[in-house]
């Protein structure tokens, strides 16, 4: 019997996501966007929703509240994407224009950072597909399923709610498999079910090359990045096995001394985890006007709870967010106390 994070859904609020079928009997315009510092299952869903809308006859703009990771730059679709922060204008002219709105990977507005106050102000119905834990009840149509590995999916599942399974071609595939490998950690987090493993068979069986997304994704680094994990693990990794657990804080100095680009701190939390004995990471990075955290954890320590309490984020089970306002060492040291006064095993 699973006991958390699995098999509830949050259908309370909003309609279900079958009824949204019968605003799209004909040709609509439709708005997909996702979280801001989009990973892979945020591109791999909103574009991978992209292709099989398109392919219904829709006219479709995907819109990412921000940059993307190099790693996700060969991804299918990638260029009939919008960047609001560079596509201001284009984007707010899609979002005001469209019949239809879906939002993919996550369950707050404030998520989408930039695009916050239009996806507030805007009336047209708006659909919910996504697997985090407690989503604001803001959407008219959806599903939010927190026992799902991954946004991809869900897309995949209601791609086949629809009856459409026909029309998943390599394109669709590619995008899928991509939001599935990346939030199951290459389909070894406990989240990764027999569905997982069926859906992936069934995307091969229509032609995807796996291998070739695995490549892409993490056989693509640039020397820089490898040196700047290096100097991580070697000069900044804090290991407390008193608590389980382990550390990573980066200045923004550090940052712009390695001359990091978005994406290649992706994964860097993980890291402390494959040390015997630890069981919550957290990688603590200067960003903007904000200092930016990221929890990991194995087992029974719920990240997700940890942040909304301490640092106004959210997120799932084992991996979450957050962010704090004040500076970064008072931030690093609050965490730390923080640490001390909660004792995770
Ligand atoms: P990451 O550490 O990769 O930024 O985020 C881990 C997970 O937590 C992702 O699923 C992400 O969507 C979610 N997350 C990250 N930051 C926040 C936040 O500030 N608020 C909420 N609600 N979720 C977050
Ligand atoms: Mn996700």
């Amino acid at each position: 019997m699973p006991t958390r994070n699995t098999g509830y859904s949050f259908y309370c609020h909003m309609l279900p996501i079958q009824d949204a079928a019968a605003l799209m009997q004909t040709p609509k315009k439709i708005f997909i966007t996702t979280h801001h510092k989009p990973d892979g299952d945020a591109i791999g869903s909103m574009l991978g929703l992209y292709h099989y809308l398109v392919k219904k006859g829709h006219h479709v703009t995907p819109v990412s509240p921000g940059e993307i990771p190099d790693f996700l730059s060969w991804i299918p679709g990638v260029a009939h994407m919008l960047n609001y922060e560079e596509d201001r204008a284009a984007a707010t002219q899609a979002l005001e224009q469209s019949e239809i709105i879906f939002c993919l990977d996550f369950n707050d507005y404030s998520r989408t950072k930039h695009l916050e106050a239009l996806l507030e102000a805007a009336t047209q119905p708006k659909i919910l597909i996504d697997h985090h834990l407690f989503p604001k009840p803001v959407w008219d149509y959806g599903i939010s399923l927190p026992g799902k590995s991954s946004t991809c999916e869900m897309v995949y599942d209601y791609i086949n709610i629809c009856g459409d399974n026909q029309l998943i071609d390599t394109d669709i595939a590619e995008c899928l498999y991509t939001g599935v490998m990346t939030d199951t950690g290459s389909f070894r987090f406990s989240i990764t079910t027999a569905s997982v493993h069926e859906m992936i068979a069934d995307l091969k069986h229509k032609g995807l090359e796996h291998s070739f997304i695995h490549e892409q994704i993490y056989d693509s680094w640039s020397a820089n990045r490898m040196k700047f994990l290096g100097y991580v693990l070697m000069e900044k990794m804090e290991i407390m096995p008193k608590y389980n657990a382990g550390l990573i804080a980066l200045t923004r100095k550090e940052l712009k001394l390695f001359n990091v680009h978005t994406g290649d701190t992706e994964g860097l939390v993980n890291y402390p985890l494959s040390i015997a004995g630890i069981r919550f990471s957290t990688l603590i990075t200067e960003r903007g006007d904000e200092v930016k955290f990221s929890f990991r954890s194995k087992g029974d320590f719920d990240v997700s709870d940890f942040s909304r309490k301490y640092f106004n984020g959210g997120g799932h089970f084992n991996a979450s967010g957050g962010r704090s306002k004040t500076n970064f060492i008072e931030t690093v040291d609050n965490f730390k106390k923080i640490l001390s006064d909660i004792h995770p095993r």
